[in-house]
């Protein structure tokens, strides 16, 4: 896949270069191309940014340097604007996205960009949450990752995708490694039992229970199977017994 980023400080990209990014880098399944907006000045000056029209506080990133840099884009594929005032980011779009062979990610700064770039240029806004960052920098470092992971062959392990939370629209649940007893604190005998079945029942169980803890809202979603109801049934009594025995 490959992926234009056009931004002020396109450094902050950087951390793409290591973990399962930096090795789909390596192994050529990813390709970013970071445009500079500083290298595409107003003026002599290498002014990027002015004054709102509307007075207001703060600059807007001029839609000159941003025009001249997307003209110079050869596959720009599709066109995403990073802005907090975009549709929420989620698996379903990740997923939606990790299809595509081109993108093309524009990242503000200040007080944003031109409202003209985005009616020309911008085919989706996107946000990474309900809070406002200094720049579209790390939002496009987040949206890069997440992406990442759905590329054939960038996870050494293709059922770490399927096991992951929001996968199945549920959460992925709890993870346990040695020592099997940690200051006192145990795995669930269930790990360690060696019987794969009693294994997956309580993996089920164990995720459906987190989602239900964790996440009212994902799992009043769910549409449970006898069997998944059962378990999760089994496990809230012995987690209720636990907590008896604990206290
Ligand atoms: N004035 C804008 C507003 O109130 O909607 C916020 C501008 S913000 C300080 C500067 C840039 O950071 C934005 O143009 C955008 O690219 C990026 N940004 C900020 N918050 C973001 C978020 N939640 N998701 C994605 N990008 C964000």
């Amino acid at each position: 896949m490959k992926i234009n980023v056009l931004a002020v400080f396109p450094q902050i990209l950087d951390s793409l270069h290591y973990g399962v990014t930096g090795t789909a880098i390596e192994k050529n399944i990813l390709e970013i191309h970071r445009i500079d907006l500083k290298d595409y000045p107003l003026n002599s000056y290498g002014s990027i940014d002015d004054k709102p029209f509307s007075g207001s506080e703060g600059m807007v990133i001029s839609p000159i340097p941003i025009s001249k840099a997307m003209n110079l884009v050869k596959n720009k594929g599709k066109v995403i604007y990073l802005s907090p005032q975009g549709k929420t980011l989620n698996q379903k779009k990740v997923e939606e996205l990790a299809t595509l062979n081109d993108l093309t990610i524009i990242c503000g700064r200040y007080e944003g960009i031109d409202q003209r770039i985005v009616d020309e240029y911008v085919d989706e806004e996107i946000s990474i949450g309900d809070y406002v960052l200094s720049g579209g920098e790390i939002a496009a470092t987040v949206l890069i990752d997440s992406i990442v992971r759905n590329l054939p062959g960038a996870l050494g392990n293709k059922k770490s995708l399927t096991n992951d939370s929001f996968s199945d629209d549920r959460l992925k649940g709890h993870s346990y490694t040695r020592p099997r007893d940690f200051e006192g604190r145990k795995v669930p005998d269930e790990l360690v039992s060696g019987n794969h079945e009693l294994v997956k029942e309580w993996k089920i169980a164990n995720s459906l229970w987190v989602t239900k803890q964790k996440r009212p809202d994902l799992f009043s979603n769910l549409q449970l199977s006898e069997k998944e109801m059962i378990l999760l049934q089994k496990y809230e009594l012995a987690q209720k017994n636990l907590r008896k025995g604990d206290g």
